[in-house]
């Protein structure tokens, strides 16, 4: 192989005519999508080039999630397809990265001998150096195939930081346009990494190791890159985001640079800042995005976490009109007596008092959450609890998920996976439903009223069914996609409407066919509701409703999960 030079972060550049071909794929959360964008720009710094076919490529990497045992499935199946392909002879490189890769450590390279190479989601930065030893020796010994920063992560408040080379990672980072959202211009930003809470059934706080918040600085500076690359909307990312906090001059690199330090004990959000103490809080963080960043359009973050979730956030969300009105806070059940099992840190009474915050300072705000059903001696009592929560709150979905106890949790070691299958999957099915009524509830709320919306997707010319079978199906989704830390946003297919007799106007790229339109066209609020925009009879409309456009639409319709609007005259948008 020819003689490798360094790259950006020290690693080999193999030449771009001749790189290696990768697949990538992600499983699980938001925080797998940004690592994975961010191999991706590590990786093609280098001269990998990327495919979207496994079979093509030189390198297969999956990025995976120990949170939920459905995706954790589909990475185990993939690796069986890979493993046939090398026993019939195929030369190919396959890597596991992040929480499977942290939790299941060497045992993975045992069960699965098929496995070149391990990568924790807290060691990305050296991917590319365990790729070089794979790909220089045929028989890479075990450590050279394997990054793992286990425990070793939680490390004190005096992390050297300067060693950090996740950060680089972070600031290297430039605009991708394969990245999920991409095509809307939406981005990622992460905050912090890692997680203190130690919520019994959740795997992370062992995986993605402890709770380590970015200088803000860094931070508003990847914004403004994001923006001035095209990006519109920014999703700030953390495990409980509102815990934030970044104390300064207490991590300082060469030229008083700040540099990632531990996040403070839960003490620092229930008393006043020390004096003599610079902090900058979430609130504070927000603030500064939305005033340094004023072409960034819509401002938005997840997971927020129940506890500690200030007014001064709630003033700032108030006074800025940029940041999203749409907080996701997952509840997980409205027994007080389970949320202690979880060790959730809040009681149902708390959680209800937040939302009334909420909905009292923000009117327009809408609130999304997760619940897990059937965790270890959930009663019938403790169910109905969670059900008269769900229906206490004004929430426009939840994620509802059916316990199932994960390896490396406390839940698994601690307590009896008792609730019956069978329980489980009934309390799915009624939560389900309940929150349904919910949901269509918030919806019409919006009916009458004219939202700004992101467009998301806008074509016309694919099979599409009706607007109201894909609310039914959008169902589906919401109870087996997304959630507080298992994967990403809630999608919806693109809906048609009956636009048959029109002559069609243009497809999204601009070019007519003289063939009958299917416009359709699909964004989201500030408060992320879904909307289908109904194009019909509206000229230009594929060359205004591009993915990224800001367009008013008038809510004429709703479902449960879905507005249906129609765009309304702008400046931007003359209909
Ligand atoms: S569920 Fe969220 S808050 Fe709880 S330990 Fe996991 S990542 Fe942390």
């Amino acid at each position: 192989m020819e003689k490798s030079r360094s790259g950006r972060l020290g690693y080999p550049v193999v030449p771009m005519s001749q790189g290696p071909t990768v697949y990538l794929e992600t499983f699980g959360c938001q925080m797998n999508e940004l690592d994975s964008e961010l191999v991706r720009g590590q990786l093609r710094s280098l001269g990998y080039r990327f495919v979207a076919d496994p079979a093509r490529a030189d390198v297969v990497l999956y990025n995976t999630c120990s949170v939920r045992e459905q995706a954790e499935n589909k990475a185990y199946s993939r690796l069986g397809l890979i493993g046939m392909r090398k026993k019939a002879g195929e030369h190919v490189i396959l890597g596991v990265l992040g929480c499977m890769a942290e939790r299941d450590g060497a045992d993975m390279l045992r069960r699965f001998p098929q496995v070149d190479l391990l990568c924790g989601p807290g060691e990305l930065d050296r991917l590319p150096a365990l790729l070089d030893n794979v790909r220089r020796t045929e028989g890479a010994s075990r450590e050279e195939r394997i990054a793992l920063a286990g425990n070793k992560s939680r490390r004190s408040a005096t992390l050297a930081a300067a060693e950090d080379q996740l950060e680089l990672l972070d600031l290297s980072r430039a605009f991708d346009p394969a990245a999920p959202g991409a095509d809307h211009r939406s981005a990622y930003v992460r905050i912090t990494r890692g997680c203190n809470k130690f919520c019994t059934y959740c795997v992370v706080p062992n995986t993605r190791g402890a709770e380590v918040h970015r200088p803000p600085d860094s931070i508003v500076d990847e914004c403004k890159r994001l923006v001035d690359a095209g990006v519109v909307e920014i999703t700030l990312l953390g495990q409980t985001v509102n815990h934030y906090r970044y104390t300064h001059g207490k991590a300082v690199g060469v030229e008083g640079v700040e540099l990632p330090q531990v996040g403070p004990g839960l003490s620092a959000f229930r008393s006043p800042i020390p004096a003599g103490e610079r902090v900058t809080t979430f609130a504070e963080l927000l603030r500064r995005i939305h005033d340094e960043v004023p072409a960034l359009r819509r401002l938005r973050f997840v997971t927020s976490y129940p506890r500690d979730f200030g007014d001064d956030i709630l003033d700032v969300m108030a006074a800025s009109p940029r940041i999203c009105r749409y907080i996701h806070a997952p509840a997980q059940s409205g027994s007080d007596r389970i949320l202690k099992l979880m060790n959730r840190g809040y009681t149902r009474g708390e959680y209800l008092e937040f939302i009334a915050r909420v909905t009292e300072k923000l009117p327009d705000c809408t609130i999304a959450g997760d619940i897990i059903v059937g965790f270890p001696t959930e009663t019938e009592a403790d169910f109905e609890e969670t059900v008269s929560l769900v229906r206490a709150v004004p929430f426009k979905n939840n994620f509802i998920f059916k316990y199932s106890p994960r390896p490396g949790t406390t839940a698994i070691t601690r307590f009896e996976d008792d609730v019956p299958t069978d329980v489980k999957k009934l309390r799915n099915n009624i939560l389900l439903d309940v929150q349904s009524e919910v949901s269509a509830r918030v919806h019409a709320s919006w009916v009458g009223k004219t939202v700004e919306v992101l467009v998301e997707s806008s074509e016309d010319d694919s099979e599409a069914a009706d607007a109201d079978t894909q609310t039914s199906e959008s169902k589906t989704d919401a109870s087996l996609g997304a959630g507080e830390h298992g994967a990403t946003r809630a999608t919806i297919a693109l809906p048609q409407f009956g636009a048959q007799n029109q002559p069609r106007r243009s497809t999204a790229s601009g070019v007519a066919s003289g063939r009958a339109p299917h416009a359709r066209c699909v964004g989201r609020t500030q408060g992320d509701l879904i909307v289908a925009i109904d194009v019909t009879g509206t000229p230009d409309w594929a060359m205004t409703l591009k993915p990224g456009s800001l367009i008013s639409v008038e809510i004429r319709g709703s479902a449960p999960l879905l507005l249906r609007g129609r765009p309304v005259k702008t400046a931007a948008a003359a209909f």
